[in-house]
């Protein structure tokens, strides 16, 4: 294996979390591990500088990337991610993650993913639009329906996709309403896209409660992250007779052993931006999030939440990966140790990305679903893959991440050798 030169040492990155995911399969993946340096080493990465005008005339300007991780099964997917913190070895690792993703869904992509350093709160409107449609001119010449199609991530949202699918647009000089997914629904977009990732998360989160015995019904559950994952799987896990006794985002954290009034806090957040403030739970602070009883855990936020320390002293059943690499390797032994089930991000968060190759379909022949035909097939897909997963970590004896590895790294392996090297 040769290490990339463009990677830091830091073990605790999200691209040392994926390295060490893929380690953890190679021995049950036989034959074609032969080819599994391809996984180590992204397809190509892309570097733009984005130069701003700011409306108050200054110019400031921002790091932007697109990934390909991996393109043997078909054309990159992933989103966009606009935050401060955003860097090309986080992105390189979402796009990754998007890889395998794709594969364990049996989605007919790639894995990709972009970014820009910036936050996104600190721009007027104006600004936001200006950033988007430079960054999308930027990284316009390998982007495309049939190449790689981005989509909202953290930071980014439907209207973002409509300047992004805009500009790329008249750059072509045709409207393409298939370069990019998650769009307003009148601009190509699809049914039950914005709440297809939270949907997901309760789906995927349902099947596998019913496996360990656990009811829906009065289970406690805390959720970490309050955006577009968070609170549509607090939703409809509210709906099901759950108690949501604790909400975290970067603002706050809410706690009330009687679950907290999900539509209201909801509402809220939609008024006020974040959760601080919010009168019907007590504000607790933000390590005692990690200390309460809860019987279902789900971080719905960003990277390398569940550390050591805190996979030792949660006490759940259950935890459903909302968000994309929430678990280090070494809390992941922890929580098998400790006998609590994970579902990783690669199945658990695939809602998203399946409802994007829906309206990616559908935005090809031109022909719109109603959002009944998306939610069945949606869940059906979830439920299958998971099912598949599950059935896979019983024969092999692992946990469900590695099995969903096992799934999707012979997917994309297979397809790796099938294609062979070029030249
Ligand atoms: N950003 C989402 C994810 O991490 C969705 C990607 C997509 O729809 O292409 O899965």
């Amino acid at each position: 294996m040769s290490a990339l030169s463009y990677v830091s040492a830091d073990n605790n990155s999200p691209w040392k979390t994926y390295l060490s995911q893929v380690e953890r399969v190679l021995p049950y993946l036989g034959e074609v591990s032969r080819w599994a340096d391809t996984l180590r080493h992204p397809k190509r990465a892309l570097i733009v500088d984005i130069p701003l005008e700011m409306d108050d005339g200054s110019v400031r300007h921002f790091e932007g990337y697109r990934v390909q991780h991996n393109l043997s099964r078909g054309p990159g997917k992933g989103g966009v991610r606009y935050h401060p913190d955003v860097t090309l070895e986080e992105v390189m690792a979402l796009s990754a993650w998007m890889t395998v993703k794709c594969a364990a869904l049996n989605l007919p992509f790639g894995g990709a993913k972009g970014g820009i350093r910036v936050d996104p709160r600190e721009l007027s409107l104006k600004e936001l639009e200006r950033l988007t449609r430079r960054y999308t001119s930027e990284i316009g010449t390998i982007i495309g329906p049939q190449q790689d199609i981005p989509a909202p991530d953290v930071g980014t949202n439907p209207q973002v996709m409509a300047w992004m699918m805009d500009t790329w647009s008249m750059n072509t000089g045709a409207t393409s309403t298939g370069v990019v997914t998650g769009k307003p629904v009148h601009l190509g977009g699809s049914l039950g896209r914005v709440k297809a990732t939270g949907r997901g998360v309760f789906v995927t989160g349902r099947v596998m409660a019913l496996r360990i015995g656990l009811p829906l019904e009065n289970c406690r559950i805390a959720i970490q992250g309050f955006g577009n994952v968070g609170s549509v799987a607090a939703g409809l896990f509210a709906e099901a007779g759950s108690l949501i006794t604790a909400v975290q985002d970067h603002s706050a954290t809410l706690y009330h052993p009687d679950g907290i009034d999900i539509p209201a806090l909801t509402e809220w957040q939609r008024q006020n931006g974040s959760i601080s403030g919010f009168k019907g739970a007590t504000a607790v602070n933000h390590d005692a999030f990690w200390g309460y009883d809860y019987d279902i855990l789900i971080p719905a936020a960003l990277e390398g939440q569940i550390t050591a320390e805190r996979a030792g002293k949660l006490r759940c059943r259950l935890v459903l990966e909302g968000a994309n690499g929430p678990t280090l390797p070494v809390a992941d032994d922890i929580l098998r140790e400790r006998n609590i089930t994970v579902v990783p991000d690669v199945i658990c968060n695939a809602g998203g990305v399946t409802v994007s190759y829906f309206e990616w379909v559908q935005d090809f022949s031109s022909f719109f679903w109603s959002e009944d035909e998306i939610n069945i097939r949606l869940d059906h897909i979830m439920e299958q893959a998971l099912l598949a997963v599950w059935q896979k970590s019983q024969t092999l004896k692992v946990t469900l991440r590695t099995a969903a590895y096992a799934v999707a790294c012979e997917r994309i392996l297979i397809a790796r050798k099938e294609r062979g090297i070029y030249p």
